[in-house]
This record gives C-alpha cells, sequence and structure tokens, in this order.
C-alpha cells in the first residue's frame, strides 16, 4: 500500500485538508523518530509513511515549505525560525510550540501521525505530552537511529535535495541519474544551506545539548526503541518494522476519530 500525502494542513495550517484517505481497517501507528541530523530520519519517515499510511509531521519541512513560500506569506513567527534555521540552529522552543499547536488537529489524523524532527528538546517533549493528553493520544513508540559521528557528516556534507519534490540524493552513496537534476520530477539539485559544513557542526551541538537528553527522557517512559542503521535505507526500514511489529498491539484498527488507547502502558 502507498499512501502519498501532500501534507498542505500541517505545511500550511489554516484550513487546509488533509489527504490521507478514510481510515482502512489496519493498525494504526503514532511513533516519533529521533537521531541526530544526518541518520536518515527523514528517509525513513517517507518509507514509514508511504507504508504504514501514518501522516508525516516533521517540524523541518515546515520551515523549508515557509522558505520556499514569498516572504508576505509567511507568518512572523516562521518568519523568525527561518534566520534560526539557517544557522543550523534549533528554533526557539515558543514558536516551535506555536508552530505546533497551529497543526494540533494533524495529531488526530485518521492514518495515524509520524513525528519527525518534533520534539527536539525536553520542554517541546513535555509540551507535546500535554497536546496527546488533551486530544487522547498516546504515543506508540520513539524510535532512535543511531550511526557514527563520521558517516553522519559524510551524508550530509554529500546531500543535494529537490526544491521541487523535496527528494533527496548523495553525491555518491545515492547519485542522481543526471548530475545535479532530480530523477523523480527534473528539479535542479541543490545543496541546503544547513548542510555546509559549518552548520552541520552548530546541528551536531544542538543535537547533543538539546536533543540527546530525549533519549533518556523515553527510555524512561518505556518508550524507547533503538534502531542501528543499515547499509540500505529499505534495510533500516525494515528493521525498524521489526522492531515497531513487537510492541504491544494497541486496538487500532479502529477509525483514529475514536482515538483507541495506544502504545505501551506507563512504564
Ligand atoms: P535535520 O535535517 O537536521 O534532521 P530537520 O529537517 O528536522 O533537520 O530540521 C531542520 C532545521 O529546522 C533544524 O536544524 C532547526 O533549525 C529547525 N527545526 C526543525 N524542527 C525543530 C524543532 N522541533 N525545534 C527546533 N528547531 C527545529
Ligand atoms: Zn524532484
Amino acid at each position: 500500500m502507498s499512501v502519498k500525502n501532500d501534507r498542505a494542513s500541517w505545511l500550511h495550517a489554516g484550513d487546509a485538508r488533509c489527504s490521507i484517505p478514510p481510515a482502512v481497517p489496519r493498525k494504526i501507528y503514532r511513533p516519533i523518530l529521533l537521531g541526530a541530523p544526518g541518520v536518515g530520519k527523514g528517509t525513513q519517515g517517507d518509507l514509514i509513511c508511504a507504508r504504514l499510511g501514518t501522516c508525516h509531521l516533521s517540524t523541518g519541512d515546515i520551515f523549508r515549505a515557509a522558505k520556499c513560500s514569498g516572504e508576505r506569506e509567511r507568518s512572523p513567527a516562521l518568519a523568525l525560525a527561518l534566520v534560526f534555521m539557517r544557522h543550523g540552529d534549533l528554533v526557539p522552543d515558543t514558536t516551535v510550540l506555536n508552530i505546533v499547536r497551529e497543526r494540533e488537529r494533524c495529531l488526530r489524523c485518521r492514518g495515524g501521525f509520524l513525528l519527525d524532527g518534533f520534539p527536539r528538546t525536553i520542554a517541546q517533549a513535555d509540551a507535546l505530552g500535554i497536546l496527546l493528553e488533551h486530544n487522547k493520544l498516546k504515543l506508540d513508540a520513539v524510535i532512535d537511529y543511531e550511526l557514527p559521528l563520521e558517516k553522519i557528516i559524510a551524508r550530509l556534507a554529500g546531500r543535494r535535495t529537490c526544491p521541487d519534490c523535496k527528494t533527496t540524493f548523495h553525491v555518491t552513496d545515492r547519485p542522481p541519474r543526471e548530475e545535479n537534476i532530480c530523477d523523480e520530477c527534473g528539479g535542479k539539485l541543490f545543496q541546503r544551506e544547513d548542510d555546509q559544513p559549518e552548520a552541520i557542526l552548530i546541528r551536531m551541538a544542538a543535537y547533543k545539548a538539546s536533543t540527546q537528553p530525549l533519549i533518556e527522557y523515553y527510555r524512561r517512559r518505556n518508550l524507547l526503541i533503538t534502531v542501528a542503521t543499515a547499509d540500505t535505507p529499505e534495510e533500516t526500514y525494515q528493521r525498524t518494522l521489526a522492531q515497531l511489529q513487537t510492541l504491544p498491539s494497541p486496538a487500532t484498527t479502529a477509525a483514529a476519530s475514536q482515538f483507541p488507547p495506544s502504545g505501551r502502558p506507563p512504564g
């Protein structure tokens, strides 16, 4: 099964509609993806969402979408976020939380959700806990991807992104068929500003200081799953899936609108 969701309601808030089709009887997942920049969260996020039908809620994608939109369409909160993002710094918690709260209903997506890049700090995790409780939703798991630092840096520095369809390539590991041209849509590939060497160092430092503590935070809540990234995205996906499937099965064949209790018992 492959569900391609345009995520307009997540990327642009307002009254845009989610294109996830009506829930089919199947398990509905609600995990978070953790892991340092460059471990391949985005790629895994795409695979998980396409195959499990969850809605891909990436905060980084909101900021990138804002970057592409005209300056006048940006809310002040988004304009401020872009200044931090450009340097590789974390966007301040209050800004991120305002942006996520504006999109709160995406958490209730009938396809379930996959949070990617949020939460990134303890304060964000606490706020998310309150939002979920308020919506009577529970997390299934927090997936932490592991990869040695030198590999992370090589991955980020070689990454090239399509501005139009967001597909990512890698100069050596996943080169496009034609140099600098997107295989999917013909877009002209570029290097993200925050994939430049100086920004990579800042992002790694921000990750260590702010996000790494979340590993312990979720381990204590008995939600942590650790996946060592494999050589291919497919292999990593299979490892992730295997772990997700060992979770106690929540009653998730019903429509998400009924907020079935999901996730592990509190640890
Ligand atoms: P990466 O490619 O580093 O995994 P993302 O695509 O998730 O990063 O996010 C890109 C940038 O957007 C981050 O470096 C940061 O500036 C900003 N950002 C995204 N999500 C958050 C968040 N939850 N809190 C603070 N800043 C964020
Ligand atoms: Zn493209």
